[in-house]
């Protein structure tokens, strides 16, 4: 069982926005109802309306407590809102900040302070310049950064160049909510603490590794944020980067923090760099097409009629470092596919043993929709005879413990409240993950290949199929 945190004063930045409204307060409350908050422990929402306590807290009612799904009670909801308390603070004006010091600073039972930053990144620097000119950066604060952390390489250094001169990197939290999934955590016990796989985790035995983040959904009414994103961009720079890691990395010499993130730092770092050459060669950029009654992606509101942004993109990619030197990694992501998923396969070699033919097992890590183990064995067919059928040993993980499985941001908060930073991104891992995404940028940018089609509600184009084909390999759901 988890225990109470300790005792903080947390400052929201953006605590009237969507993000706080919907995941924020509702993860804070679940912690909050789970008795894991200290009693003391405190919120202080702060963004530009000028609300009071009580409008701020009548804004909560009406937009947050609808998100809260689980171990619901008006009693603890209660006792949950008596922690918030509002105050108008425009990142740009000094004197916000001021009485926002006062007021954290009038605490002495606790000088455990977050100031969580969930704006766009645009207001980073000036808040942090301003949190700084009140004191507010002292070695007892912690600044929690939302992504997007950057739209490329120069952009992500500019924020973090902003923010270092305030914080030191000890004090910054890079929030990554696919580092709070307890699946993907649950891949370092997995392979460090069983004697099976760690044996088998190396090129000798592994044929191909895949990683894909599907989405159902289509780019909804967020097409023009969507437009200046891309997949790439919202999906493959952080999230998959971050299961790659935990796939590829080597043992770390022990859990603190920075050796786990030194260790995920090397993956990052040994990943091949591609040429413009490679990139055409290699990935595979395609937006979803009208399909029965779902629209093209050309075709959805707020999206330019020639716009080339990438809903889905796929990349044969390889780690140049002795464990995984010629296997293909390939990563994948898209929207309007045909499932939502998370997960990570890795497609084992055919090994001939002589008796039951060549059975190449495999390993499948599901972190959504359910969070599951799966691994492919060869049985003994019922009947006479030793002949063998494949069938899958699954483990359910929501079936391993009665304890709670908290949410991503909820595990990320409580991470911040006690000062544990393994489950956050260190500057120089996040700049490393640009580094090799830059080269399919500027591909992108001038390249006269146009994106491929895919019907929505499919599994994506052709070529993407094309491109395990030419390695002798196939998608999981083209596999037997
Ligand atoms: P949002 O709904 O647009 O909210 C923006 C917040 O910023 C509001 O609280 C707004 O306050 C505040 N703000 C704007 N200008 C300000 C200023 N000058 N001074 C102080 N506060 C100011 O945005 P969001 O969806 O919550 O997202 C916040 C950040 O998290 C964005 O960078 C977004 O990309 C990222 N993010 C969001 C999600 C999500 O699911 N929403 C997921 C991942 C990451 P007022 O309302 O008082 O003006």
């Amino acid at each position: 069982m988890s225990q109470q945190l300790n005792n903080f004063d947390m400052v929201i930045f953006g605590a009237t926005g969507d993000l706080a409204m919907r995941k924020l307060l509702p993860c804070l409350y679940q912690a909050h109802a789970a008795g894991l908050l200290h009693p003391q422990g405190r919120i202080l929402g702060v963004s530009r309306s000028q609300f009071d306590t009580a409008q701020f807290l009548a804004k909560v009612e009406t937009d947050s407590k609808i998100h809260v799904k689980k171990n619901f009670s008006e009693e603890l909801w209660a006792s949950f809102i008596a922690r918030l308390q509002y105050l108008t603070v425009d990142v740009n004006t000094p004197e916000h900040f001021t009485e926002l010091s006062k007021i954290v600073k009038a605490r002495t039972e606790t000088d455990n302070v977050i100031i969580y930053l969930s704006t766009a990144p645009k207001f980073f620097a000036p808040a942090c310049k301003n949190l700084a000119n009140v004191g507010l950066n002292a070695d007892n604060v912690r600044i929690v950064l939302e992504k997007p952390l950057g739209t490329d390489l120069q952009s992500s250094q500019e924020i973090n160049t902003d923010v270092a001169h305030y914080f030191q990197e000890n004090q910054i939290y890079r929030i990554d909510h696919y580092l709070g999934k307890e699946s993907l955590q649950n891949v370092l016990p997995l392979r460090f603490g069983n004697v099976f796989f760690e044996q088998v985790w190396n090129k000798d035995f592994v044929k191909s590794v895949q990683i894909t983040i599907a989405e159902q959904l289509g780019v909804e009414e967020r097409g023009e944020f969507y437009d200046i994103t891309g997949a790439l961009r919202d999906m493959v720079q952080n999230h998959i980067m971050q299961m790659l890691c935990f796939v590829a990395m080597e043992k770390p010499k022990s859990l603190d923090a920075d050796d786990v993130r030194d260790e995920k730092l090397k993956v990052v770092a040994a990943l091949k760099p591609m040429t413009s050459a490679d990139v055409d060669k290699n990935v595979i950029r395609a937006q979803y097409t009208d399909s029965g009654s779902l629209k093209g992606y050309l075709q959805e509101n707020n999206v330019p009629a020639d716009s080339r942004t990438e809903t889905y993109v796929a990349i044969r990619a390889e780690i140049d470092t002795p464990r995984w030197a010629g296997v293909p990694f390939y990563l994948r992501t898209g929207k309007r596919l045909a499932a939502r998923s998370a997960e990570i396969v890795l497609n084992f070699k055919e090994q001939e043993n002589g008796l039951f033919g060549a059975n190449p097992n495999r390993l499948v890590i599901s972190l959504q929709p359910d969070e599951t183990i799966s691994l492919k064995l060869y049985v003994k067919q019922v009947g006479s005879g030793l002949d063998v059928q494949a069938t899958d040993m699954v483990l359910d993980m929501g079936k391993v413990s009665d304890d709670r499985r908290a949410e991503a941001y909820e595990l990320l908060l409580r991470e911040v409240i006690d000062g544990r930073l393994g489950l956050f991104n260190r500057r120089d891992e996040l700049e490393k993950a640009w580094e090799w995404v830059m080269p399919i940028l500027d591909n992108w940018a001038v390249s006269p290949i146009k994106p491929y089609g895919y019907a929505a509600n499919s599994w994506g184009p052709k070529e993407a199929q094309d491109l395990l084909a030419r390695d002798g390999n196939a998608w999981l759901e083209d596999q037997a």
